[in-house]
């Protein structure tokens, strides 16, 4: 038996992945250069650190972990039914959104069928789709220039791309790493006009964060779009981004329907009863917000002042324009200590995507970018 060219064994789509690039962990660049006290504004995790009666809940159930979890998750999803106004049948839990998102691509997608998403819209899209053999096809975005939502999604340029092998319309609301974001209004339109034989993935990873009236919440559409699932994550603004947990919620038949690719015991104890109190944790969720509109102003504030264009943002990180290749100034920054996004793998070489940080850390950051401007 000779073999070793595993490539060509993959399945259809596998030779055509492009693995995700994750944010540079502070252990590795601590590693490499020797720097201690190094910053991570890379990753858009919560800078205050996990909600603490998350983490205490966590700690607690860390004891139990001999057993498996609860499967079913219904702690969980007995609470996010209360606090969403649907049934528990309506919930599916993750670990992490990416993990719901993942089983809607491995559900409805294969080779011949194919997924819409707008250009620049999160890495991950491309990666499930591809991974599942189908194409992908990636609509322009608003342009540069738009005066209302630069590099935003081109809702009508998306709706061009679905065709009737169409079978996953992926939508970020607020987009990472853009930050823009879609209004009730426009969105709502988009979904009316939309065919039935496709599911729409309305990604709400950021949504606790976003305070604009007009901002919309999918899970009031539930009833009128039964293909429409929403999905959140705890990684985010409960900063629980290590534990692995988030969910989607939908109509009942679509959320078992996605149930049956589901991997078994998929969310641990310890992320589960860590979910469940952050929920309640309102103050972490108000310093959390409050924290992240000062530091977006602070940041939009200080790229002004430097003459630096940046895209408006809703989420917990700001996108930002260089005069220049962002590569080497990325890489002047980690020698500073301070770990940045860049923004190449999605074909914005000359932009870095930062996350908003504590009044401090941001600080820091903008003085080690002004060093490395100068
Ligand atoms: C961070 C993020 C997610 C999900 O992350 P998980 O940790 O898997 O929940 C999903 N969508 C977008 C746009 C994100 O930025």
């Amino acid at each position: 038996m000779s073999g070793g060219d595993f490539l060509e064994l993959a399945a259809p789509g596998i030779d055509r992945l492009q693995p995700y690039v994750p944010g540079k962990p502070i252990e590795e660049l601590e590693r490499e250069l020797g720097l201690a006290e190094t910053l991570k504004l890379a990753s858009n995790e919560n800078p205050l650190g996990p909600s603490p009666l998350g983490l205490a809940a966590a700690r607690e159930a860390i004891a139990g972990v001999h057993l498996y979890p609860d499967d079913n998750g219904f702690r969980l999803k007995g609470k996010l039914a209360g606090r969403l106004g649907v049934a528990p049948e309506q919930i599916i839990l993750g670990a992490g959104s990416s993990d719901v998102i993942d089983m809607v691509a491995r559900t409805f997608l294969a080779p011949g069928r194919n997924a819409v998403f707008s250009r620049y819209a999160f890495a991950m899209y491309p990666i499930y789709t591809t991974a599942a053999g189908a194409e992908c096809r990636e609509a322009p975005c608003l342009p540069p220039d738009h005066p209302r939502m630069p590099f935003g999604h081109d809702l009508e340029a998306m709706a061009a791309q679905v065709d009737d092998d169409t079978r996953v319309v992926f939508i970020a609301n607020p987009n990472n790493p853009t930050g823009t974001w879609l209004k009730r209004d426009e969105l709502h339109r988009f979904l009316s006009g939309l065919p039935g034989h496709l599911v729409v993935v309305l990604d709400e990873a950021y949504t606790e964060y976003v305070e604009a009236p007009e901002f919309p919440d999918g899970i009031q559409w539930l009833k009128e779009f039964p293909n429409l699932i929403v999905t959140r994550t705890f990684s985010k603004i409960y900063g629980l981004a290590g534990l692995r947990v988030g969910y989607g919620v939908a109509s009942p038949e679509l959320i078992s329907t996605i149930g049956r690719v589901r991997h078994p015991f998929n969310v641990s104890v310890p992320a589960l009863a860590a979910a469940e109190v952050a929920l309640d944790d309102a103050g972490f969720l108000e310093r959390s917000r409050r924290t992240n509109r000062e530091g977006l102003a602070q940041l939009a504030s200080a790229f002004d002042g430097m003459g630096l264009a940046h895209i408006p943002s809703v989420g917990n990180f700001v996108t930002f324009e260089l005069p220049v290749d962002a590569a080497p100034v990325y890489d002047a920054l980690l020698r500073k200590g301070v770990i940045v996004r860049p923004v190449a793998n999605y074909g914005m070489p000359r932009h870095l995507r930062v996350t908003v940080g504590t009044r401090e850390e941001n600080d820091r950051f903008l003085q080690a970018l002004r060093e490395v401007l100068a």
